[in-house]
């Protein structure tokens, strides 16, 4: 079965072309203007037409104490497709061994989350069903998640051994529980216990001990300026990469002090106007090697209830709205760069093969997308928290159709078919 997708403005890595995308089965078949034949047409004239974007930092159906994620696979999931996101990685808690593995809205992966020692076989299990990719964090000791320093460099060595990839959440405990002894366990003053010192230590530290041991560190939802620049110095003699995501570009430690404050509520914190200015720049130099969401969504309920932040589910629901927000921020003859930071280079560091661009003999995952008329960004239509983030923003781009390998999956406002599978990264 062909599908001639026509006279689009097709975006890949390179740059972007006025060219006909032939699809074949579930691969993409051609980028050309010769006439080929087809089974099916779809027309994207005045419109751009995308691989399919990656997003390799999500949760959905995630127990965070006593709160669960408002969405679950399946309305996650339609999220992600109804936005362009034709893949996501979520994270497979300690406690879970199975792999869940069956057809969704998208494609989706797990990174293996780690909050102990572990042996050399747990690891091999991993990576030889197609995971390579494992989460620590450097905090959270109240909650049993942290590892020790020991554990943590016996960790990288194993991984090393066994050429995995090593992905840490940053933050130095023992400031942020003396902070929280210190200061009034305020919504507002989250940016003050965990101060920037407690996000660059650890990455200091874990730089380190990645270097002496030659594993390759993900830093995940790297929030200060100085934290990029710390770690783009060290690229030169390690294997380091990282990410940002949109609430640390898009939104500022002001919102903390607003009547609706919990709203804003993520670990790391929103960082202050300055550092959120100096980053937005990088990130349009292109200094930042991915974006992610950190995907993590509660009722706007949940949130408003909470008295202190000891008893608040923490995240912000950006899923729905990351793929638009870089829309409106790059010109139109720039629109490539996305493909790079959220297809070509995720897909290069979790090891997703033949996705995140657009070219023949890759996955047909395609999203095409057109102008509309400005306006200020309203609430993606399957989100479950209640509120868009990033309300305020102005939006004059629209997702119109999502293609997940090969089968049209999303068409205006409407679901047709779930082709999303678990993908094996080697
Ligand atoms: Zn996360």
């Amino acid at each position: 079965m062909i599908t001639k997708i026509v006279n689009g403005q097709i975006v890949t890595s390179s740059g972007i072309k006025r060219s006909h995308l032939y699809l074949k089965d579930d691969k993409i078949l051609a980028l050309t203007n010769r006439e080929i034949k087809f089974d099916k047409k779809i027309d994207a004239t005045n419109c751009y037409v995308f691989p399919g974007l990656i997003d390799a930092h999500v949760h959905l159906e995630l127990q965070q104490g006593k709160y669960r994620t408002s969405d679950d696979f399946e309305n996650g999931t339609k999220i992600a497709l109804s936005s362009g996101i034709t893949t996501v990685i979520d994270y497979l808690p300690f406690s879970v061994n199975e792999v869940p593995n069956k057809d969704q809205w998208v494609n989706y992966s797990f990174h293996k989350v780690i909050t102990k020692g572990v042996k050399e076989d747990y690891i091999k299990k991993y990576i030889k069903s197609g995971i390579p990719s494992f989460k620590i964090f450097t905090t959270y000791s109240k909650n049993g998640w942290m590892l020790n320093d020991g554990e943590i460099l016996d960790l990288m060595q194993l991984i090393k051994k066994n050429k995995g990839i090593l992905e840490a959440h940053c933050e130095n405990d023992g400031i942020i529980v003396n902070n929280e002894k210190k200061l009034k366990p305020s919504i507002p003053n989250l940016p003050l216990i965990h101060e920037p010192i407690t996000e660059l230590e650890a990455i200091h530290r874990l730089a380190y001990f990645a270097k002496s041991t030659g594993v390759h560190l993900h830093i995940v939802h790297t929030t200060l300026y100085k934290s990029m620049t710390l770690i783009n110095s060290l690229k030169r003699k390690q294997k380091i990469t990282f990410e940002t995501c949109p609430q640390y570009l898009f939104l500022d430690s002001t919102y903390l002090k607003r009547k609706d404050g919990p709203l804003y509520t993520c670990n790391p914190p929103l960082r202050d106007t300055k550092n959120c200015k100096k980053l937005f720049k990088a990130f349009l130099k292109h200094k930042i090697d991915i974006l992610t969401t950190d995907h993590c969504s509660f009722t706007k309920d949940e949130k408003m209830r909470a008295e202190n932040i000891f008893n608040l589910p923490f995240g912000i629901p950006s899923l729905g709205y990351s793929f638009l927000l870089m829309l409106n921020i790059f010109d139109k003859n720039k629109l490539y760069k996305i493909v790079r930071f959220m297809g070509t280079k995720p897909a290069e560091i979790f090891r997703i093969s033949k996705r995140g661009d657009i070219k023949r003999g890759n996955y047909a995952d395609i999203v095409i997308v057109s102008e509309k008329a400005l306006e200020s960004m309203g609430k993606n239509g399957f989100d479950t928290s209640g509120y868009n983030p990033y309300g305020h923003i102005k939006n004059k781009w629209e997702i119109q159709t999502t293609f997940v390998n090969g089968k049209l999956a999303y068409n205006k406002g409407k679901f047709l078919e779930k082709s999303g599978q678990f993908i094996k990264r080697f």
